[in-house]
């Protein structure tokens, strides 16, 4: 079938969000009020970060101010992927905190334990399934780099398994599969957008004040308390936690190491038995392909197969606009990619279509820090992979608030920032080349021309 005809009907919205289990908006905060902690952001972030600072001290009075609905921004609208990384995969954590990997891969795994706990406790139906992922190559060249992935993961005792070409086609049966390996214990796959609705529940039950359609304008600092200014009201707290992820920072600083990247997504009809039959997949993995340019693909509970990925659009100025979410030239790529991995599934029509923001940095994976006298912390800059490290990063900002160091503040990884982006227009230029460059480096069996060593070597970087 042509890709265009399999995506005709395919409507132009985020599969997760379009769900009977959406709950109805909560109020908007109409009057001034006070807190011991103010949560910007109703995503994971802030989520996390207003439910375990009420599991931390069930006394503390915490109110949560999102700006539009729950889990409308990157959280409800994601892969799916809850990845152990904090460092935005191994390589890229071996390749900046070398010294301290064994405990960020120990912190991060801990952390997607608890995240599994978190679930189970408070009975959130997300769709948890703790399968691991499977990293798939497509080329002989990105074999090399896997080999020295899987080496890298063995020195540290996680269990990669490595497969064949008929191994890994036997898991899941693509004619474009050369090799893989399964991270078995590294990754869940989850429905974000119920988890992000299971947080909120939650946090109400434990007693959070949540406030949607409650933009926060700005942050005041009267000594006393931090004053955030919403339209209708001013919430007058001790402390504040922010969990803005790429949109126009509370905090000025921030705005040189964020740039916001659109990456983009299809969703499949459920397959009949027969379909996912012809793919096998009985294992359920996430699965990943190895390029610059990815691919990230993923059974739902109904045995449809989210796909997305591979082209990541930074638009030139660095704005965040609705129509960016959608992008027809990525979608005909997409589903056209689709059918090469699985030409078994030609006939499959895409039912959704959709695009979203990610907070993209220099080192790929978060950073954070805190204002104010201690009185404010964020961390922001997950870089497409915060699905399970905004929760770590949610514990960072709520140690950096108690004011005591614990072994997540000590590291070296949270007390270090990334390298700014530099001001527009150059900013803008050296992304697109970023982008050209890592487009044709997968043309040329992954060489990286000057450019890209040179920002290797800088540790710069473009990622999503
Ligand atoms: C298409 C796509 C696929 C992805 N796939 C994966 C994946 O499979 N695995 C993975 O790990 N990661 C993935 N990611 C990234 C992941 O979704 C994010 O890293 C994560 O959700 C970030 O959560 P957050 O809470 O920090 O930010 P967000 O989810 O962006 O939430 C920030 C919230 O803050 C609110 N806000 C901002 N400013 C204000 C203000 N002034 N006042 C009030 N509210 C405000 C916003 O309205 C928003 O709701 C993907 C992202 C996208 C877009």
């Amino acid at each position: 079938m042509d890709p265009l005809k399999a995506l005709a009907d395919a409507e132009r919205k985020p599969y997760w969000l379009d769900s009977p289990a959406k709950p109805e908006p909560l109020p908007r905060l109409l009057k001034d009020t006070t807190a011991d902690l103010a949560v910007v952001g109703g995503g994971f972030s802030g989520l996390w970060a207003a439910l375990m600072a009420k599991e931390r001290d069930p006394s503390l009075n915490v109110v949560l101010l999102e700006g539009r609905g729950i889990g409308w921004a990157a959280s409800g609208r994601n892969g799916g992927f809850a990845v152990a990384s904090l460092t935005h995969g191994l390589a890229n954590g071996l390749e900046r905190w070398p010294e301290e990997i064994t405990t960020l891969e120990r912190l991060g795994r801990a952390n997607l334990d608890e995240i599994g706990e978190a679930v189970g406790r408070y009975g959130i139906d997300c769709a948890y399934e703790r399968t691991g992922e499977l990293h798939v190559a497509t080329e002989p060249w990105q074999l090399d780099e896997m080999r020295e992935s899987v080496q890298a993961a063995r020195e540290l005792g996680l269990g990669y398994d490595v497969l064949d070409r008929d191994e890994v086609r036997a898991e899941v049966n693509s004619p474009t599969y050369v090799g893989g390996y399964w991270e078995r214990d590294g990754c869940a796959m989850i429905d974000p957008a119920r988890l992000a609705w299971g947080l909120r529940r939650a946090c109400l039950e434990l007693g959070v004040r949540v406030y949607e359609n409650t933009p926060v304008r700005h942050i005041r600092d009267s000594r006393a308390t931090m004053d955030l200014v919403t339209p209708r009201g001013t919430v007058r707290a001790a402390k504040v936690a922010l969990g803005t992820g790429v949109f126009q920072p509370l905090l000025r600083r921030l705005k040189h190491f964020l740039v916001p990247v659109y990456d983009y997504a299809l969703m499949t009809e459920p397959l009949s038995e027969e379909q996912l039959a012809s793919v096998g997949w009985r294992n359920r993995q996430g699965v990943g392909d190895s390029a610059n340019q990815f691919h990230y693909y993923r059974l739902t509970a109904d045995n449809r197969i989210l796909w997305g990925g591979y082209d990541a659009v930074y638009y030139n100025g660095g704005r965040i606009k609705p129509e960016y979410e959608q992008r027809d030239e990525t979608f005909a790529k997409l589903a056209e990619h689709f059918f090469t991995t699985f030409p078994q599934l030609d006939g499959v029509r895409f039912t959704h279509r959709w695009g979203g923001v990610i907070d993209t940095c220099s080192r790929f994976s978060a950073f954070y820090g805190h204002a104010h006298g201690g009185r404010l912390a964020y961390a922001v800059g997950y870089t497409g992979l915060g699905v399970a490290a905004t929760r770590f990063g949610a514990n960072v900002m709520l140690d950096l608030l108690a004011g005591e160091p614990t072994e997540r503040t000590e590291l070296r990884m949270v007390r270090e920032k990334p390298i700014p982006f530099p001001p527009e227009p150059v900013r803008s230029a050296g992304i697109q080349m970023t982008r050209w460059s890592l487009a044709r480096a997968d043309l040329h069996e992954g060489r990286r021309n000057l450019w890209l060593r040179t920002l290797d070597r800088m540790g710069l970087g473009f990622d999503s």
